[in-house]
């Protein structure tokens, strides 16, 4: 148990951060942060040597995960200020004391810090009012140049204000609007970063909603006028994934949400910027093909959307019929569920045998004989050979 290496390291530990705030809140959290008024690594294997398990040490910024043999791991830190030599930048690291560690955090209910000292177990350090600010459900900055020293705080802001339903208070909303310009200034990949964690977290089409009221996409291209059209858009996508066992809403990617607002004011290219993946990128170029085909929405065969909708990944297919209502939702669904396993009726090999030549033939005759397996018309072997007929 930390109090007790507290008591004989010697050295004032708190619990520091999100855990504070989900204690609280009553909400899970497993990480946990904790702050020595001293040498966290010197901590850390304080740790180790009463409870065993493994100390990792992050030298440049002098802090140590110590990890349990249980699974837990702790992250433990120095009292600390960091010094924001460019705005937009990673922080500079130098040691201090508790307060200036919470004082360099983002929000206030953000900075609190619970002792763990036997002596003085559960005293909460609280010097900007974070437990009120909790009570009042509001998301506030420390100070005016917050957002200005580090614009993802803002992203942070709108993360939390949608998890927990809470709001930020007048003075933040408009640090917020007035700082959002800088968001530009920061690498795609801290941007990444950030929208990774939003569309991870709950209620994704909220989190789009408020990012226009804040003007976050309207800085990458997307006009006001769109808003309401990305927030159905991203809702129905999670009508469409969480009505379909098949598909569970946890697995829409953060890209596929992050996506939308780009893609309703016609400017899907710029998310290229922020494509990680090979997949991110097939998936742009998908879902800008799927707008180009025509005809297909008409279709009515489970198997004749394959002739469409080989190529396409399920992701974009189903970004696709969300835009907007589909009347051959429920079919196109069914078809990308049952695409995966399509029963091999004929191989190759067969088609050989059938005195039929290898190439771009073979190929378009077993996907005409998917499409006919799809829609329920060929179901043995012997019905694929006589339907075979027609290419002879
Ligand atoms: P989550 O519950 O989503 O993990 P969290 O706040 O618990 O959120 P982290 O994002 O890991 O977890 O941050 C831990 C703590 O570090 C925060 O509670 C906050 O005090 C501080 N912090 C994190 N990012 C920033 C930032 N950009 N600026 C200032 N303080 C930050």
């Amino acid at each position: 148990d930390i109090s007790r290496t507290a008591e004989h390291a010697g050295v004032p530990v708190y619990l520091i951060g999100g855990i504070v705030r989900d204690l609280f809140l009553e909400r899970p959290n497993e990480d946990i942060d904790i702050v020595v008024e001293g040498s966290g690594i010197d901590f850390a294997n304080h740790l180790q040597a009463d409870y065993g398990g493994s100390v990792k040490i992050h030298e440049n910024f002098g802090t140590a995960t110590w990890h349990h043999p249980s699974k837990l791991s702790i992250d433990v830190t120095s009292a600390r200020v960091e010094y924001y030599d460019r705005p937009a930048s990673l922080p500079d690291v130098e040691l201090s004391t508790l307060n200036e560690d919470l004082y360099r955090r983002d929000f206030t209910i953000n900075s609190m810090a619970l002792c763990l000292n036997p002596d003085i177990f559960g005293d909460l350090v609280d010097p900007f009012k974070g437990q009120s600010d909790l009570r009042s459900k509001t998301i506030k900055v420390l100070h005016n140049l917050s957002f200005i020293e580090d614009p993802t705080r803002i992203l942070r802001a709108v993360r939390f204000e949608t998890r927990f339903n809470f709001l930020m208070d007048k003075q933040t909303e408009s640090l917020a609007l007035n700082s959002m310009a800088r968001m530009k200034d920061l690498s795609a990949h801290r941007i990444v970063e950030e929208m990774k964690r939003m569309f991870k977290d709950e209620k994704p089409p909220e989190t789009i909603r408020r990012l226009f009221e804040l003007q976050f996409w309207q800085q990458f291209g997307a006009d006001d006028d769109i808003r309401e059209e990305s927030f159905v858009h991203a809702s129905r996508m999670d009508m469409v994934y969480d009505r379909h066992p098949h598909f569970q809403s946890n697995k829409i990617s953060w890209f596929d949400y992050f996506v939308i607002p780009f893609y309703h004011s016609g400017k899907s290219h710029l998310a290229k910027t922020f494509a990680l993946t090979r997949q991110n990128n097939k998936f742009l170029q998908d879902i800008r093909d799927l707008t180009e085909i025509d005809g297909w929405e008409k279709t009515e065969g489970v198997g004749d959307f394959h002739r469409f909708l080989k190529d396409f990944t399920d992701d974009a297919i189903l970004f696709f019929i969300s835009k907007e209502h589909f009347e051959n939702e429920d079919i196109i669904v069914s078809y990308v569920e049952k695409r995966h396993d399509i029963p091999p009726i004929l191989t190759g090999e067969d088609l050989i045998q059938q005195g039929l030549k290898p190439g771009r033939q073979f190929r378009e005759i077993l996907m005409e004989l998917d499409v006919a397996v799809l829609n329920g018309e060929i179901k043995t072997k012997e019905a694929a050979l006589e339907w075979l007929d027609k290419y002879r």
